[in-house]
C-alpha cells in the first residue's frame, strides 16, 4: 500500500497552496465581510472574489473537481486539493469548487442532454452563473427523498411544477439562475421510481422567494439557504434531467463524488483549527502557564491530530474505492465518511473555542464560522443517522447471505 500522493497531486497541491496563501488569505477577511441581512436583495458578490476567480481560471486552478474536467483529476487525486480548500472559508468558490455548484454540475454532466449541457452547464463551468439544487421541503421529513410531496403534473405539451421547498443553498446569490427541482410525477409508481428533477429557470413565472434561513443567526451571504414556493410553474418537457421517474436514482449518485467533497474540505479545515488552537495555546499564559499545559489541553492535541488522521484515512479510502469500483460499490465507506468527518471537525473546533475563551466565539476569527459549518454539516448532508444507518443495514446484509 502506497500512502504517497500522485505526482500529479503533488503538483495540483503546491499550486493550489501557493495561490490560497499569495491570492486569497490577504483578501479572505475583506471579501467575508458581508453584511449578514436576511435582507437578501441586497447581497452582493465581492469584486475580490471575481478577480480572484479569474485569476485561478487563468492558472488552470479551475473545475479541479469534476473528472472529466481540462484536469482529468481522479477522486482520490483531488482529496487533498479539497482539503487544502477547506482551510479557507472562500477558497472551493474561487476554484469553482463550491457546493451546491459542483454536485449540480455533476449531474448535469451525467444525465443533461447537449441542450441543457449548452444552456446549464457550460455557464457554470465557467463560473458565470450559480445553481440551486431544491429537493428539502418544510413539510416532509427530507432525509427520506421518497417523502418529497412536491408536484409535477404534464399538461398541454409542458409540465406544470408545484411545491415548497426550503433550505435551497446558493438561492439569495445574485447570479443564482437555475434550480435543479425535484417532485412528483408519477404517485402510482413503485417508491423509488415517483420522483423527476426538472430545471427551472428561477425568473421564471410562479416561482417566488420567500426568505432566506440563518445557521446560528448567519446568512451565509452572498449565497444564503432559501425557502422558495413553485406555484403553478411552467417548464417544457425538455427540462426533465434524465428521464421521468428517474429522480430518486439522481440523488443517490449526486450523493456520490461531490458529496464526500464535503468531508474533504471539514479535514482540512479542523487542520486550519487545530493550527490556530495550538498558536493560541502555545502562546497564551494563565496561571504561569501556556494555556496548553494546563489540564488535560495536551491530551486535547493529541486526540486531535488523531482524529484527523484517522478521517483522513477513511475519505482516501473511501474515494480510492470511488474510482476503483464505484460510488455504488463504495457505499459503507462513503456513508461512513459523511457521518465521521463532519462530527471530528465539530469535536476540534469546539475545543479550539475552549482554548480561545471569549475570542472563539467572535468574527475575529473563524472557529463559530466553522463550527456553524461542522453543525450543519452533520444535518445538511444527510443526518449522521441516516449514514450510520445505511453502515448498519449493510454490513448486516453481508451475514443475511450466508444465512442457510
Ligand atoms: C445548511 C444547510 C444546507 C442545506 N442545503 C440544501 C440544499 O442545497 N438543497 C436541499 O434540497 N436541501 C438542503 N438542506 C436540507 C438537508 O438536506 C435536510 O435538512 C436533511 O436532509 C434532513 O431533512 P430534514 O431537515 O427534513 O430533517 P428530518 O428528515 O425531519 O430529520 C430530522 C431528524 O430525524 C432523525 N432521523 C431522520 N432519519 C433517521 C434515521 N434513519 N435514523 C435515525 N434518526 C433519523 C435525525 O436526528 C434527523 O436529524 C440543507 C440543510 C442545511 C442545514
Amino acid at each position: 500500500m502506497d500512502f504517497q500522493y500522485s505526482a500529479k497531486t503533488i503538483s495540483y497541491l503546491e499550486r493550489v497552496r501557493s495561490f490560497i496563501a499569495e491570492q486569497i488569505a490577504p483578501v479572505e477577511q475583506q471579501a467575508l465581510a458581508q453584511e449578514q441581512t436576511a435582507d437578501w436583495t441586497r447581497w452582493r458578490v465581492s469584486p475580490a472574489i471575481e478577480e480572484l476567480k479569474a485569476k485561478a481560471r487563468q492558472a488552470g486552478l479551475w473545475n479541479l473537481f469534476l473528472p472529466d474536467a481540462a484536469a482529468g483529476l481522479t477522486t482520490l487525486e483531488y482529496a487533498p486539493l479539497a482539503e487544502e480548500m477547506g482551510k479557507s472559508l472562500i477558497a472551493a468558490e474561487i476554484f469553482n469548487c463550491n457546493a451546491p455548484d459542483t454536485g449540480n454540475m455533476e449531474i448535469l454532466h451525467l444525465f443533461g442532454t447537449p441542450e441543457q449541457k449548452k444552456q446549464w452547464l457550460e455557464p457554470l463551468l465557467a463560473g458565470e452563473i450559480r445553481s440551486v439544487f431544491a429537493m428539502t421541503e418544510p413539510d416532509v421529513a427530507s432525509s427520506d427523498a421518497t417523502n418529497m410531496r412536491a408536484t409535477i403534473v404534464e399538461s398541454g405539451g409542458e409540465l406544470v411544477l408545484n411545491g415548497r421547498k426550503w433550505w435551497s443553498t446558493g438561492l439569495g446569490h445574485p447570479d443564482a439562475r437555475i434550480a435543479v427541482f425535484m417532485g412528483v410525477s408519477d404517485a402510482a409508481a413503485d417508491r423509488h421510481s415517483q420522483h423527476s428533477m426538472v430545471l427551472v429557470p428561477l425568473d421564471a413565472p410562479g416561482v417566488t422567494i420567500k426568505r432566506m434561513l440563518p445557521v446560528f443567526g448567519e446568512y451565509d451571504a452572498p449565497y444564503g439557504h432559501g425557502e422558495v414556493w413553485f406555484e403553478d410553474v411552467r417548464v417544457p418537457k425538455s427540462n426533465v434531467l434524465w428521464d421521468l421517474g428517474k429522480g430518486y436514482e439522481i440523488a443517490q449518485r449526486r450523493l456520490g463524488p461531490g458529496r464526500i467533497h464535503h468531508c474533504m474540505r471539514a479535514i482540512g479545515a479542523a487542520e486550519k483549527v487545530l493550527e490556530l488552537l495550538i498558536r493560541r495555546g502555545s502562546s497564551r499564559v494563565a496561571f504561569g502557564k501556556p494555556l496548553l499545559r494546563l489540564g488535560g489541553n495536551l491530551e486535547r492535541v493529541a486526540k486531535a491530530r488523531v482524529a484527523i488522521d484517522q478521517a483522513r484515512l477513511l475519505t482516501l479510502y473511501a474515494a480510492w474505492k470511488i474510482d476503483t469500483v464505484g460510488a455504488m460499490a463504495a457505499l459503507t465507506e462513503i456513508s461512513a465518511i459523511k457521518a465521521v468527518a463532519p462530527t471530528m471537525l465539530q469535536t476540534v473546533v469546539d475545543d479550539a473555542i475552549q482554548i480561545y475563551g471569549g475570542a472563539g466565539l467572535t468574527r475575529d476569527v473563524p472557529l463559530a464560522a466553522y463550527f456553524g459549518m461542522a453543525r450543519s454539516l452533520r444535518i445538511a448532508d444527510g443526518p449522521d443517522e441516516v449514514h450510520w444507518g445505511r453502515v448498519a443495514r449493510l454490513e448486516l446484509a453481508k451475514y443475511k447471505q450466508r444465512e442457510p
